[in-house]
């Protein structure tokens, strides 16, 4: 853990103070077996893990207002944690201290079929909401890929987005009132269930997507939709990644359908995946492929746009375009996509998934740029992703005769290349991970230093003491 002389360190006093606000059983407190889950996400490097001085688990904003007030009182950092999904290191707890947990709110409060909302504490699991809207024919639509797992609080707090948001956006669309407690313990409510508000700043949209360093969000109010009726998902197998990329503007423009789903896997990613589902793909001489999902209301809507995709992708350039149109092929096809950073896991723990997000026309030439920095440095950059957003999970695998020393150095060149890349096509490094602790040595790639001077003063007007979260996102704070 870094020294940092600011925070003071959790005593048994301070322990005993926690207990009384939350109950005995809701702190861990000098029990390292049972703080160590909370010391990392799913960013596997040592270097990004660290240990809480406690975990608390609170049940309600208030006794989140006593806790952020102890806090400030004391100088203790607190970190607020979802499911630990994420990989930006961002639940990480940089400076020890307290871990705010939020496995016990976890209620869906009131699902309000007039007004089409659904009011959620943030410890539920974003797989839950839906669930418990199917027999309505409703579903949140921002959901992240991660969904079975993930919370809402940490889908808020990322402004997270899944392989659906070309059609449906990704989770602040669907924020329409918000209430969280300050880093000094005040407890805000933003919004409603109101679907217009321009009165005063959009803090609501400030929040989405400050991964926990601005506001600890209690209660989430939000819109939704109706479920579509019918889905089927194309397979169209490419030569190159030119040929397949072409065909996202072409169903745009040309055929005028917005699919759910535009998901790009190059060739490592779908192999290796197939390994390790042991699955059979039709990957045959396919350098790209393309996962297309159409939804609609009816089965003739869905057929008549899946024709015309399937036309543009052959027309584009597929040499074979399958079709999925039921449950079980739809799931098969999905699971690839779904499994690829898994499948990597096999050979390598020491990997770095990245998140980078360029414009959608500079795809190829981003690809090109990724095999010759692969090839310079001597590392796999395996490739898939939202090709309908330009977001890209690009991902530096260690190679295996490569020590840990020499595979650190090396990540951190090629890290800061792949930024400067994405950066010089008008991209940014992260399109839906987050900075977190494992990029803010590399914000200075992308935002200039006026921008990143703006956001401090924004943070320090929400958290003057900076005991929220701190050690993310900006390198020095
Ligand atoms: C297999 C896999 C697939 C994934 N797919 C996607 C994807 O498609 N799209 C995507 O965007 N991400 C994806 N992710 C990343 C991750 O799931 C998301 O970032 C998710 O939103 C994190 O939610 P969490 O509950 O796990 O949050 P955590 O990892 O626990 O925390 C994430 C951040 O949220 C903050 N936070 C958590 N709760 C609160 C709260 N109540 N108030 C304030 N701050 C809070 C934390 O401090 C931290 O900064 C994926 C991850 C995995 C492992």
């Amino acid at each position: 853990m870094p020294e940092h002389s600011g925070y003071s360190r959790i005593n048994q006093r301070i322990a005993e103070e926690l207990k009384s606000i939350v109950g005995r059983a809701n702190v861990i407190f000098a029990d390292r077996e049972k703080l160590e889950p909370y010391s990392h996400d799913e960013v596997a490097e040592d270097m990004h893990f660290s240990l809480p001085e406690a975990v608390v688990k609170p049940e309600s904003a208030l006794e989140i207002s006593r806790i952020m007030k102890l806090a400030n009182r004391y100088m203790i950092s607190v970190t607020p944690r979802g499911a630990g999904s994420g990989l930006s290191g961002g639940a990480i707890p940089v400076y020890g201290g307290i871990v705010l947990s939020f496995e016990r709110m976890n209620r869906v409060l009131n699902i309000d079929l007039d007004n089409l909302m659904v009011e959620v504490e943030p410890g539920v699991v974003t797989n839950t909401i839906n669930e418990e809207l199917k027999e309505y024919g409703l579903m949140f639509a921002g959901y992240p890929m991660s969904l079975e797992t993930c919370f809402i609080g940490g889908n808020v707090a990322e402004n997270a987005g899944g392989g659906k948001a070309i059609k449906y956006g990704v989770t602040s669309r669907y924020i329409m009132g918000l209430e969280f407690v300050t880093a000094e313990g005040e407890i805000i409510k933003l919004g409603g269930k109101v679907r217009k508000n321009v009165t005063g700043y959009d803090l609501i949209h400030l929040l989405a997507g400050s991964e926990g360093t601005l506001g600890i969000f209690t209660k989430i109010t939000l819109s939704l939709v109706p479920i579509p009726g019918f889905r089927a998902v194309l397979l169209a197998l490419f030569k190159s990644t030119e040929d397949a990329i072409s065909v996202v503007p072409g169903l745009l423009r040309v055929g005028k359908i917005i699919p759910a789903s535009i998901e790009y896997m190059d060739r490592l990613s779908v192999t290796t995946t197939c390994e390790y589902l042991n699955e059979v793909l039709p990957y045959r001489d396919s350098e790209a492929m393309l996962l297309i999902e159409i939804d609609g209301k009816t089965e003739d809507e869905v057929s008549r746009d899946y024709e015309v995709v399937g036309d543009i992708c052959l027309k584009k350039g597929a040499f074979e375009v399958y079709v999925a149109d039921n449950k079980t092929t739809i799931e098969r096809v999905w699971s690839v996509r779904r499994n690829i950073a898994e499948a990597f896991k096999v050979d390598t723990a020491h990997q770095s998934l990245e998140d980078i997000v360029v414009p959608t026309a500079s795809i190829p030439d981003f690809m090109k740029d990724l095999q010759a920095l692969a090839v310079k440095n001597g590392v796999d950059i395996p490739c898939y992703g939202h090709a309908g957003d330009g977001n890209l999970h690009a991902t530096v695998l260690k190679p295996k005769l490569w020590d840990e020393e020499k595979w650190l150095k090396k990540l951190d060149t090629v890290l800061k290349e792949l930024y400067r890349i994405t950066v010089g096509y008008g991209g940014e490094i992260s399109g839906e991970h987050g900075i977190g602790s494992k990029r803010k040595k590399y914000i200075g790639i992308n935002l200039s230093q006026g921008t990143i001077e703006l956001m401090k003063r924004i943070k320090k007007a929400f958290d003057p003491n900076n005991i929220l979260n701190p050690g993310k996102i900006f390198p020095d704070i």
